[in-house]
Order: C-alpha cells, then structure tokens, then sequence
C-alpha cells in the first residue's frame, strides 16, 4: 500500500500520473486566464482542506447520497459484493471492491463516479492547452496543483517541461512539502510559485491540523528556509514567489 508521507512510485518513470481534474478559465490561480491541472495525492490531512477527496493518491469511487435514486442497480451487478443497500441508500465497502467500474457505469444518476484519472504527460498536457490562444492574449498559462503536485515529482517535472517546451507559462501551486532536490527539479520549470505554506512553526497543534507525521516534519519546516537561502523570496517583487 502506498505510504501517504512518500511521492508514490510513478507508473511509467512519471510519464503517466493520476490527474484529479483539469479545470478550464481558471482565474485565480496565477495571473491571466489559466487552466489548472489538479493532481490526486497529498501527503498532508489538513483539516481545513478544500479538495479532500483529492488526498488519495489513487482513482476512487465516489458517492453522492443526494444523487442516489434508490434503484439498487449497483448492488444487483455488483459481482463481489461490495455494495450493500442501507433503508435502500448504496454502501460502498472500498477493501471489497475490485475497481471494476461496472456500478459506476450503470448507475442512472451519476451517484456513482470516478474521481481522479491516470493520464499521461502528453494527454495531460495536450488537454491543458486547448486554451493556448486565451492564455497568450491574457497573460496566463497553466497551474499544477492539488493534491500536491510534488507528491507526482517526476510527472509534475515532466507536464511543467512540455508546457514550458510550447512557451506557455507555468505556474505550481505547492504546500512546499516535498524534498529539496524534488523541488529543485520541478522549479527548474516553473515561472510562478503559488506557496501554500500550511503551518509554521510545526508544533503539536499544526501536526493535528495537516495530519503530519514526525518523521517527515523537518522537510516541511527546512523548505521555506531552503527556499529563502536560494533567494527566492527574499525579494518581495520576485516575479516567481507569491504567497498564498
Ligand atoms: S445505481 Fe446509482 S442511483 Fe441506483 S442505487 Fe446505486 S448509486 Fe443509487
Ligand atoms: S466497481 Fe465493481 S467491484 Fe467495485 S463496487 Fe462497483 S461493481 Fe462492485
């Protein structure tokens, strides 16, 4: 099972990642009309986190109970059992289920659902850039985010590379939390930083609050020093930091 605090091993040497969801016109993530590319995996369980259902490194299914039209179609063809009927309300036992998508391809309302995809860098990228032509006369580009885009190292490197490749602006939106040298390599691509620093200093209330665990709490604290060593905020007007 992957450990959520470590960059999961990449299918394809990162040529292929798991992509959440690629949102078109974005207008508040970086400057100009964007499309953001949201990754699934974080290795952080912040409380306060917008995306949860992007946490999971891996696609999921998921339910919306509002949606659900109580027909127990899922639960029918379900060969493994793993759907249950509750006051005829579907209950998804996830340890059970095999992935094999027939509920969600059968369900009549879009109750059941894929959230997050694998794609590979190519796809990711040649989807990302449909709107090339708004973000040439806007001023904007594309936006990686999350999940964190540093818990997919080498395909983020990869995806900001291609675009970059096309002249188009690039920006990460990252909570920092990853290794310096995976920083390091996925900077060496990007225009803009959208720093999403979560916690510091890192006390017991914070590792509550982002569900970060010990033994990986000093790459959290030591970045935004790394990152101010390297200059790279110590100029307020650095075009490539902004904050958060
Ligand atoms: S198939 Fe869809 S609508 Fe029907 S019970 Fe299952 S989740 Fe609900
Ligand atoms: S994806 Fe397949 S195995 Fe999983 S609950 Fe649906 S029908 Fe069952």
């Amino acid at each position: 099972m992957d450990c959520p605090h470590h960059p999961r091993v990449e299918p394809n040497g990162g040529g292929e990642g798991v992509v959440f969801s690629i949102q078109r016109y974005s207008i508040q993530d970086g400057p100009g009309i964007r499309t953001t590319v949201f990754l699934k995996g974080c290795p952080l369980r912040c409380a306060w986190c917008s995306n949860p259902e992007s946490q999971s490194p891996n696609p999921e299914i998921m339910f919306r109970s509002q949606k659900c039209q109580r027909c127990g179609t899922c639960a029918n063809l379900c060969d493994v059992g793993a759907i249950t009927l509750v006051d005829g309300v579907s209950r998804l036992d996830r340890s059970t289920c095999t992935m094999c998508m027939a509920c969600v391809e059968a369900c009549p309302s879009g109750a059941l659902a894929l959230s997050g995809k694998h794609m590979t860098v190519e796809d990711a990228v040649e989807e990302s850039c449909r709107d090339e032509i708004f973000y040439t006369n806007s001023g904007g580009g594309v936006t990686l985010s999350g999940g964190e885009p540093l818990f997919q190292p080498e395909f983020s490197a990869r995806f900001l590379r291609a675009c970059k490749d096309r002249s188009i602006h690039t920006a990460l939106d990252t909570s920092g939390h990853g290794t310096w040298q995976t920083l390091k390599r996925v900077l060496e691509y990007t225009d803009l930083v959208l720093f999403d620093l979560k916690h510091l200093p890192l006390r017991e209330a914070s590792r509550g609050n982002t569900g970060e665990q010990r033994p990986h709490s000093r790459q959290f604290e030591e970045n935004p020093r790394l990152w101010r060593k390297k200059g790279l905020d110590q100029d307020p007007d650095d075009p490539r930091l902004q904050r958060r």
